[in-house]
């Protein structure tokens, strides 16, 4: 097996034509993901997350949005550049995407069965396709699976609907698993099965690049994390260095904002993001002249943690973070008090 990441993203770059300018959705985007490993992205909508996902595979919408840059290899194969049949070859074959309404990848007319053989026949042999189309539905905890495999997608309830959106995306067996924000749309209860299911499956190795608001998630089941903000990732690294120190003043202030439960309502438009200097600076308690001008600061290493953790802010690397630090230091301890890990059952539950 190759030891180069499965997936890696380097300076992506994705453009959208508005009426009056052009919006910098994605800038600047670096990041890998390994085989195996659970990536999660975190950030307030707008920030970013979901047009950089949807730019892995092309199914951005083009137009408005237009890769205009950088490069994404997944397992030796360049996307950025691919022509539409490499992508449709990859997608759905290798890498697959769930989204929050499960209802975007299930047909209202067709049973959920014929769904998934579909699904099963267009990237495998169509051998036994409805029992393997059963066996999808148990793995993902339907209950009932044999019969309820003749089910329309209106017959399921919105945690057993993205139960069956996830049965379809893992009917090609893929290597890398998009999952943007797929327990938004349903409660407290049914998102920690969930959860629950999609840590099971990453721990039968696929890969999972999963956008997410609730920290309790990213603290359960992430090995590295991503914070987005204005477009850009603003920092980076394992689960355990960004909770123990989140180093970045925007990182602070959305742990700040989280109240346990769900994160209060998102607090920067995107025409309030300046487009040069850092991003972040209108909200930025630590700006100093030199957040003005120029680019994006460079990653500079977290010093206090160990491991691969960076940060966007000029602060860091040749700057003096002790007050920033002290901040997260401050946050961590609070942080600490109140996450909780989503418990989760087997899967098997009726009541979705
Ligand atoms: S670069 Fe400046 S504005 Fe940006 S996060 Fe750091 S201190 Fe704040």
């Amino acid at each position: 097996m190759s030891s180069d990441p499965l997936l890696s993203v380097a300076g992506l770059r994705t453009h959208i034509e508005t009426e009056d300018r052009t919006v910098r959705a994605v800038d600047e985007v670096s990041f890998d993901v390994e085989r195996g490993e659970t990536v999660c992205v975190v950030g307030e909508s707008g920030s970013g997350k979901s047009v950089t996902c949807e730019s892995l595979t092309g199914i951005v919408p083009s137009p408005p949005a237009e890769i205009v840059g950088g490069s994404i290899t997944f397992d030796g194969h360049s996307l950025a550049d691919a022509d539409q049949r490499l992508l449709r070859e990859i997608r759905g074959n290798r890498i697959a995407h769930i989204f929050q309404n499960p209802q975007q990848a299930l047909d209202p007319v067709y049973a959920v069965g014929d769904q998934i053989t579909e699904a099963i026949e267009l990237h495998s042999n169509a051998e036994n396709a409805r029992e393997r189309a059963v066996s999808l539905l148990r793995k993902v905890g339907i209950p009932n699976a044999e019969t309820r495999v003749d089910d329309y997608p209106h017959e399921f309830s919105g945690g057993m609907a993205q139960r069956v959106a996830i049965a379809i995306a893992l009917a090609a067996d893929p290597d890398l698993l998009i999952a943007d924000e797929p327990t938004t749309a349903v409660d407290v209860t049914v998102q920690a099965r969930l959860i629950e299911l999609l840590r099971r499956l990453t721990g039968e190795g696929m890969s999972l690049l999963l956008v997410t608001h609730d920290f309790r998630v990213v603290a359960s089941m992430a090995d590295r994390v991503l914070v987005m903000f204005g477009g850009t990732i603003v920092e980076r690294g394992s689960v355990e260095s960004v909770f123990e120190t989140p180093a970045h003043p925007y990182t602070q202030t959305l742990f700040e904002s989280y109240d346990g439960l769900s994160q209060r309502a998102d607090r920067y438009a995107r025409d309030q993001i300046p487009s040069d200097g850092c991003r972040f600076r209108l909200g930025c308690p630590y700006a100093v002249d030199g957040c003005e001008s120029g680019e994006q600061p460079p990653f500079e290493s977290v010093e206090a943690t160990a491991g691969d953790h960076s940060v966007s802010c000029v602060h860091y690397g040749d700057g003096n973070p002790d007050e920033i630090l002290a901040n997260a230091d401050r946050i961590a301890a609070t942080i600490g008090n109140t996450e909780s890990d989503p418990e989760g059952d087997n899967g098997e539950s009726n009541n979705e």
